[in-house]
């Protein structure tokens, strides 16, 4: 070999031997990365971690709260609240009845006939409005003017078979789905807004986050704007959601106790012995039953499973320090809470590559659909995953194993917020010593449950449903849990129904 040949071989070999090493420190580091990565998620595992003991904690905890909320007010974190429904629907009620839904994510209007016992719901309609952007903003004035004009304009629409004995008013069940505190069936003023993360998102989502403002009295403005349009209407019933739901569910089911929703935001509502409720200081009801909106959405316990994300997203969010339990259960930060940690596995384990994705960064950009759809991913090649990565936060070219990693992060905190509402009802399970089997006593509970997570996140459902068996044991059988689909639109109808002002004058 010539010089010059040697001197080219030793360049070659010495360039390999740089490129090889390259290589062996890319690996090294990346799987010091991956490493790292796995530490995070098993953190966030064992963090996220609710074992039965811990349930049983919650739901401990649940109870207690319970019963400090009835027994004064401001006694607990639960409110607790009063909602002087104590005549929950039978099915007998019949007639036309009119509802209103304002304050989830839209605005609807209904009409239904209802024919007693046999037949039931004999006829039912509806009309959806969205809210023009510029009402999102405006005074309450406005917006139950646009409320009413959309009333009236449904009612227009009223066919040949709509009729109401003479001299009677038409009724409407109004659900108003934040909390209000309620000064009789047909009467409440607003404490505070929820489910908002930051006015123009709040916005966006809840037109009502601006108006009407806090200690307005509700039906009274829509009262006032049914007027102004020359509406002839009385607000019969002010409800929210989950009462609405409890109605919906006890009309076609005697055996229906409470009520939960697990939408946007998280509530729970039960039917309560009215002498239980210390804070009563009305006239006893007939019935003996009163429901109680609980605002559960607000509880709060040491022995909740909360991390470093959950910290960090309330910090931020424009209600800090409430709202707890909804904020690690419910739709609204679900997808958030994967994202803060997708975004730190980012930061600190260069997951997706040298530098952090920006739309990564940017809240609420991962809602919790989008984390349902790659949870339920069942592609081998995880295929829906690594679209949504892509599409949402623009993160390409993902491994199957940087997929299966996110997958489990949705699976960790799924399964925490499945596992804990499972603690809830127990709680109220509880509250009601209808948590374990009495002999000779095999009455049945059932709990109706709506919201748009529980009706499309399946493996949150069916987490959620496995979790509440495995707490009641033997009890379970007598426990069910019913999706009462949409009961809250028609359950202030039947509500307006059964708190009809000419109640008393069929039954006499
Ligand atoms: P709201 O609670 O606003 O009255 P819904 O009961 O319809 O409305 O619930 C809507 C919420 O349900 C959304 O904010 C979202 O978090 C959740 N959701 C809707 N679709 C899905 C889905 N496919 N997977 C998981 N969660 C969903
Ligand atoms: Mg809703």
């Amino acid at each position: 070999m010539g010089k010059v040949a040697v001197g080219a071989a030793v360049v070659v070999a010495a360039a390999v031997c740089a490129a090889a090493a390259l290589v062996v420190r890319h690996r090294m580091r990346s799987s010091g990365q991956s490493a790292k990565a796995l530490a995070i998620l098993r953190e966030l595992e064992e963090k996220c971690g609710a074992p039965v003991g811990r349930l049983r904690q919650v739901a401990d905890a649940m109870t207690v709260e319970m019963h400090a909320g009835l027994a004064s007010e401001g006694g607990s974190k639960l409110k607790m609240l009063i909602s002087y429904v104590d005549n929950l629907p039978t099915g007998n009620e019949r007639g036309w009845f009119y509802a209103l839904d304002l304050g989830g994510t839209n605005f609807r209007v209904l009409r239904v006939q209802l024919g007693g016992k046999d037949k039931r719901v004999v006829k039912q309609e509806f009309d959806e409005v969205s809210i023009p952007p510029h009402l999102m903003v405006a005074t309450s004035h406005e917006l139950f003017d646009f409320v009413a004009e959309a009333l009236a304009k449904f009612v227009s629409s009223e066919g040949e078979d709509f009729h109401l004995p003479p001299g009677r008013q038409r009724e409407l069940g109004f659900t108003f789905s934040f909390p209000v505190r309620q000064l009789s069936i047909a009467s409440g003023t607003l404490i505070k807004w929820t489910k908002g993360f930051s006015i123009e998102d709040a916005v966006k989502l809840n037109p009502f986050a601006v108006s009407p403002q806090v200690g307005e009295d509700v039906v009274g403005e829509l009262t006032k704007a049914l007027e102004r349009v020359g509406l002839d209407m009385r607000v019969s019933a002010l409800v929210n959601d989950t009462i609405g739901t409890l109605a919906g569910g006890r009309y076609y089911n005697p055996d229906v106790i409470a009520a939960v929703i697990l939408g946007t935001g998280t509530n729970a509502a039960y039917v309560e012995r009215a002498h239980a409720i210390p804070k009563w200081h009305g006239l006893l009801p007939k019935s003996g039953e009163m429901v109680i909106n609980t605002e559960w959405g607000n509880f709060r316990a040491s022995h909740l499973p909360l991390t470093e994300y959950d910290q960090a997203l309330d910090v931020e969010s424009l209600n800090p320090g409430e709202q707890i339990f909804e904020k690690i259960i419910s739709g609204m930060y679900l997808g958030e809470i994967v994202r803060r940690v997708l975004c730190r596995m980012a930061e600190e384990a260069a997951f997706f590559g040298d530098t952090v994705p920006p739309k990564l960064k940017i809240p609420f950009v991962l809602r919790t659909p989008h984390m349902s759809a790659m949870h339920h991913d069942t592609s081998s090649d995880l295929k829906v995953v690594g679209t949504k990565l892509k599409d949402i936060l623009e993160i390409s070219n993902t491994s199957l194993k940087t997929r299966k990693v996110v997958v489990e992060v949705c699976d960790i905190v799924a399964t925490r917020g499945a596992r804990l509402s499972a603690a809830g009802i127990l709680g109220i399970l509880k509250k009601l010593g209808r948590d374990t089997v009495k002999e000779g006593d095999n009455q049945r509970s059932v709990i109706a449950l709506d919201g748009g997570l529980f009706e499309h996140y399946t493996k949150f459902r069916e987490c959620m449903e496995s979790t509440l068996k495995e707490l009641l044991g033997d009890a379970s059988d007598c426990i069910v849990i019913e999706h009462s689909n949409d009961g809250s639109g028609i359950g202030a109808a039947l509500l307006a129904a059964s708190h009809s002002q000419y109640l008393e004058v069929e039954e006499s």
